[in-house]
């Protein structure tokens, strides 16, 4: 089965803003093995939509965008007018737009009215996302979406409302029985080439399954999908668990942050940060998890070597002998502050996130980090070639990386790292 995903928007086609929502479908496409076939970006052209559904002969397609209130949304219009049917009122969308604003305190523009209008004959998909309302429409044998252009609204009608009618539809096509399962399994700490590498044999495998890879900012997620079943799934699964090691950190959603966390709040045990280079970004991440105030303690930001000596307590002739970023220090960073703060994991960070700072010895990109869980402590020499903003991300995922293998003592602690 192929599809064809049409992007609408000005906006996209003048480069202001990245067209991501054809790059997320695709990949959920592709995933269930509908192979996108293409991908097109255009404006908020009538006639320009008009033309490129004209065009189409993919079997499923999928518009984003243009189902705004305002004059520049033309996409039902040109959808109406490809189907060669009326745009048709439905009195029950308007008022639950007027119900969304007034949840808001506010009064539900006139305009907005527009978007309780789709195409006649269209199955409407009711959008609890926001406020444009969505729609499907057969067209013949084949199958149209319009979705919505904000990609949160998007990515939520797409799994909500369109996926279940893509699987009918499969297999009312004919499609091999059984819906597809997929499963995301989350890596951090190898390359990869070198999981491509441990997962060969999977890569080489049958029709039944698929295995994806994708990396994504030094995390390495490895999709898998199946019509086969959960067991199946489970099966396919434990197969990439066992060949990759403790490197894999969790699915789905899991990220390394609530990975710590959600061991942290489960064990009772507190967490606090102590950070140089990351300035606050570990802390921040683990803040970013709901629930995080359950372990959660404190974060220090120690930029200068004398707010290391002052808040953290680490020894200044450690910092003077081995300097502020080594081994040493990232050590004396974590163990001190463990035992000052009273925490039981402590997570420290010494580096040079560029692009000045650095030196023959210790160039930019390197960076310590450290973890000391009830006075056992670790630490790992990182090296990237990324720049600041991006050294600052990796510097702060190796160390939340450390973390988690501290906290899971079945990962081994000190794997060789290559990212
Ligand atoms: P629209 O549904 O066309 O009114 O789009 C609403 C907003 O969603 C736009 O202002 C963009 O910020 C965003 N948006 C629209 N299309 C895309 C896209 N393909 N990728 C990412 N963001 C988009
Ligand atoms: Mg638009």
């Amino acid at each position: 089965m192929q599809a064809l995903i049409i992007a609408i928007g000005s906006e996209l086609t003048t480069g202001e803003i990245l067209d991501t929502n054809s790059q997320w479908l695709s990949r959920e496409l592709n995933a269930r093995g509908i192979w996108v076939r293409r991908t097109m970006t255009i404006t908020d052209d009538l006639d320009l939509i008009v033309e490129s559904l004209c065009a189409s002969t993919e079997t499923v397609v999928i518009t984003s965008g243009g189902l705004g209130p305002t004059i520049d949304d033309r996409t039902r219009d040109a959808v109406a007018k490809f189907l060669g049917v009326e745009l048709e009122y439905h009195e029950s969308v308007w008022d639950d737009i007027q119900a969304k604003f007034k949840a808001f305190g506010r009064e539900a523009p006139e305009n907005n009215k527009k978007q309780a209008y789709i195409p006649a004959g269209a199955t409407l998909l009711e959008n609890r996302f926001g406020t444009a309302s969505c729609f499907a429409a057969k067209m013949g044998d084949r199958l149209l979406f319009s979705l919505p252009g904000v990609p949160r609204e998007l990515k939520g009608m797409f799994a909500e409302a369109c996926l279940p009618m893509i699987d009918d539809f499969l297999m009312d096509s004919g499609a091999p029985a059984g819906k597809i399962a997929t499963r995301l399994i989350r890596i951090f700490g190898m390359s990869e080439a070198a999981v491509d590498q441990a997962l060969a044999d999977f890569f080489e495998e049958s029709d039944a399954r698929s295995v994806g890879l994708m990396a994504s900012d030094g995390v390495i997620n490895v999709r898998i999908a199946t019509r086969g079943g959960p067991r199946e799934l489970d099966a396919i699964s434990e197969g990439v668990r066992s060949r990759i090691g403790g490197s894999v950190f969790g699915e789905g959603g899991d990220t390394l942050e609530s990975v710590v966390i959600a061991e942290c709040v489960k064990r009772g045990f507190k967490v606090a940060t102590v950070e140089s280079c990351t300035g606050g970004l570990v802390a921040s991440r683990l803040t970013d998890v709901p629930g995080s105030s359950d372990a959660m303690m404190e974060g220090l930001v120690v930029y200068s070597n004398e707010a290391k000596t002052r808040l953290a307590g680490v020894d200044p002739s450690i910092i003077e002998k081995h300097g502020a970023v080594s081994a040493e220090t990232a050590e004396a960073l974590a163990s001190s502050y463990q035992k000052l703060s009273g925490a039981d994991l402590v997570i420290a960070t010494t580096g040079i996130a560029g692009p000045g700072g650095g030196s023959f010895e210790k160039p930019v990109g390197l960076c310590y980090v450290a973890a000391c869980l009830r006075g056992q402590t670790e630490v790992r020499k990182v090296q990237f070639p990324h720049d600041r903003i991006s050294n600052k991300d990796r510097f702060a995922k190796c160390a939340l990386d450390l973390a988690r293998r501290l906290l899971h003592l079945d990962s081994p602690v000190f794997p060789g790292i290559s990212c």
